[in-house]
């Protein structure tokens, strides 16, 4: 089928990847943030150990061309949200706040069920996976010099809704993203094939793109994506992306923070159900500027795709080897190294263009 999103059916996806190999695309697969420190339960390790190398060494184990980090579509995507909040930042009206995120699809599924009316103010720009198969096609077609067509997506995702994402398509009919797997699916296809995360040789993300950032890879955990937002735009207006931390596993967080010449008001929620407490707020004039609402509990590493059984106890740990597992990384904000803006030079398009929006926006969204 067309848009199969192997829902139930791991054996078939694994055998849809396996076959696309045999049949000539150049496999590219990409790990979201949230797999690196979870990913490990699968094979007796704890809860919240970084291992972004080993996951790199056994997708190279299972055959795949170049492995990329999901991350690198996570700087992306809030290097374009930060321009947008900005532009509205700068209209100053109250009509375009608060700006909701959207790279949760949980939250975006919810909101246009529950809260229509909300729906224009959820921001237009791809989740981090689908900026990043538009990378991964884009950019790597042009540096090994083949057409895009060629080379097939894969996603390891917590996310199991993260699979409906593969029906959507850039303007150009291409797919941003051609399977995903969840990190338990992964687990069960290495130990299909007879391999084992303790025993792969660590692996190296393609050299053929750049390195992430901090910022992109705290987006698996709550208040990953306000942080980001916030040390971008202080990067914008010429001040330290260090200044900003936000930090923290509450279900509702607040933030009020002064940003150049810009006082912002912002709040992350996980669980879609806190969002009426926000709401609620906003009914009796409280001001906001951006929310973050996530799904799942601290994010994404408490996302349905990951290892069961789950538990307060692992969520908590996922998310604190995730933020270790950042802080370890060079370079605060998507901006703060050349990552991102050789992205954009590779395509030959400017941040915030319409050309930027062809490749990284949502269209037509079919969810
Ligand atoms: S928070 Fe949950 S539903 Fe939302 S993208 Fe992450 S894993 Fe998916």
């Amino acid at each position: 089928m067309e848009d199969e999103i192997y829902l139930n059916k791991p054996d078939e996806l694994f055998a849809a990847i396996e076959n696309g190999k045999k049949n000539g695309k150049i496999m590219v697969v990409q790990i979201a943030p949230a797999v690196r420190v979870s990913i490990g339960e699968e094979f007796g390790r704890a809860p919240g150990e970084d291992l972004t190398h080993k996951t790199v060494g056994l997708l190279q184990a299972l055959g795949f061309d170049h492995v990329m980090d999901t991350p690198l579509g996570a700087d992306v995507n809030i290097y374009e949200e930060t321009l947008e909040v900005l532009h509205a930042l700068e209209r100053d009206d109250e009509k375009y706040f608060p700006v909701f995120n959207s790279c949760c699809i949980g939250w975006r599924l919810y909101c246009k069920n529950k809260h229509p009316e909300l729906y224009r103010l959820v921001s237009p720009i791809a989740s981090p996976h689908m900026i990043a198969g538009s990378i991964g096609k884009h950019v790597l077609a042009k540096k090994l010099g083949v057409p895009v067509e060629k080379i097939c997506m894969v996603s390891i995702m917590p996310c199991v809704l993260k699979k409906y994402e593969t029906r959507e398509r850039l303007p150009s009919g291409i797919k941003y993203i051609d399977y995903v797997l969840t990190t338990h699916e992964l687990g069960m296809w290495a130990k299909k094939k007879g391999l084992d995360i303790n025993r792969v040789r660590d692996g190296k993300f393609t050299a053929l793109l750049p390195d992430s950032s901090k910022d992109g890879v705290i987006f698996g955990a709550t208040g990953g994506i306000t942080e980001a937002l916030l040390s971008t735009l202080a990067c914008i207006c010429g001040e330290s992306p260090e200044k900003v931390r936000f930090r923290g596993d509450e279900q509702v967080k607040h933030l009020c923070v002064q940003i150049g010449k810009h006082q912002l008001n912002v709040v992350s929620i996980y669980g879609v159900t806190n969002l009426d407490k926000v709401l609620d707020e906003i009914k009796h004039g409280v001001k906001y500027h951006f929310v973050e609402v996530m799904n799942c509990p601290y994010g994404c590493v408490g996302g349905p795709g990951q290892p069961l059984p789950a538990s307060e106890e692992k969520y908590r740990a996922r998310a604190h080897g995730l933020r270790k597992a950042a802080d370890r990384k060079q370079g605060k904000c998507p901006l703060g190294k050349m990552g991102v803006h050789s992205i954009y030079e590779a395509l030959g398009i400017g941040p915030g263009s319409r050309e930027a929006q062809e490749l990284f926006f949502f269209h037509k969204t079919n969810i």
